[in-house]
């Protein structure tokens, strides 16, 4: 399939069939932590990018073939809004099934009241908030120019006074830049005017593009979820695990995941794992026919190794 992948499994949203709805990498800002490697060229103007039927189709498809999905994602190579016709693929895909959809965005274009509308009718929408103050928010997330704190602020201001669903704001916690109590305390600051129902903190567990990307420990991390409780309900990261639907299309399954996320191997083994009822033998032909297919690249960073497509952008 071409923009669904998944289901991933993950503490936030169960199991989440993921849908990329755009051509990677199509961003508004060029965040220091970004999976899919740095933005060469901001992308801010909003196009239907594929043919929205095509896009439903492969979702119901999906939906009709997988055992358990419990969210239905937009999620993917970029910011997810930038996508036009959310709407209408939400529509879709509500008349098609009961099981939920979330948004997963950075929130830069909901100054946009097309945007702001087109979101209306997921049942949640998880946007960032990477910083509370215009400094900050400029080091971490490095928006296309125009795109300012006080706009993104306001946009996600708007949003909540429009939006009845679930507004879950994202945080990314990243040691040495946004992990001090002041910055805390400007995001707590923030998100309390935002009103969420509920703050995610996540960690930038996987390779990022730049250097100054730091895991923060555990007791920056309690810090961080005392302070940010002051604004709303913080759940607190974790790892999810990634499971595996049928060994039929493994390699294309695989490569689904790993463009969007790259994959720490020991993840992969245990899905494998878990795939082959523990059966060694299959587990390392699984492994040997992954790497014979030439599509991925393993790459060391922060002592794990992962795998990721040769297509994407890789660290210096
Ligand atoms: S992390 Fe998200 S918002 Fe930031 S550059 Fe990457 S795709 Fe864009």
């Amino acid at each position: 399939m071409k923009h669904v992948f998944g289901p991933v499994s993950s503490k936030r949203l169960g199991q989440s069939l993921g849908v990329d709805l755009l051509p990677s990498k199509s961003c508004t800002w060029n965040c220091v932590y970004c999976q899919l490697g740095r933005t060469k060229a901001f992308e801010t103007e909003r196009r239907e990018f594929y043919p929205k039927e095509e896009i439903l189709s492969e979702i119901l498809d999906a939906v009709a073939s997988s055992k358990k999905i419990d969210w239905i994602t937009f999620v993917g190579s970029g910011e997810t809004t930038l996508y036009k016709g959310l709407d209408w693929l939400i529509a879709g895909v509500k008349k098609a099934t009961d099981i939920p959809l979330a948004v997963i965005t950075n929130g830069s274009l909901f100054c946009d009241p097309e945007v702001r509308r087109e979101l209306l009718e997921a049942d949640a929408v998880l946007p960032s908030l990477n910083a509370g103050s215009a400094e900050l928010f400029e080091r971490i997330d490095r928006p296309a120019p125009g795109f300012s704190f006080e706009r993104h602020i306001d946009g996600m201001r708007s949003f909540r006074q429009e939006y009845t669903g679930k507004l879950w704001v994202e945080v990314m916690l990243i040691a040495g830049l946004n992990d001090s109590d002041a910055a805390l305390q400007d995001m707590a600051d923030v998100l309390k005017e935002i009103r969420p129902d509920m703050i995610h903190l996540v960690l930038p567990t996987r390779p990022a593009p730049e250097s100054v990307v730091g895991l923060p420990d555990e007791v920056l991390v309690q810090r961080a979820v005392f302070i940010l409780s002051a604004a709303a309900p913080v759940l607190q990261p974790a790892k999810g695990e990634m499971q595996l639907g049928s060994a039929d299309d493994l390699l294309d399954t695989v490569t689904g995941i790993a463009t969007r996320h790259p994959l720490q191997e020991r993840e992969l083994e245990a899905a494998l794992g878990k795939l082959f009822d523990g059966d060694a033998a299959k587990i390392g032909e699984a492994l040997e026919m992954l790497h014979a297919s030439g599509r991925f690249e393993k790459v060391r960073q922060g002592g794990e190794l992962y795998w990721i497509v040769r297509t994407v952008q890789l660290p210096d």
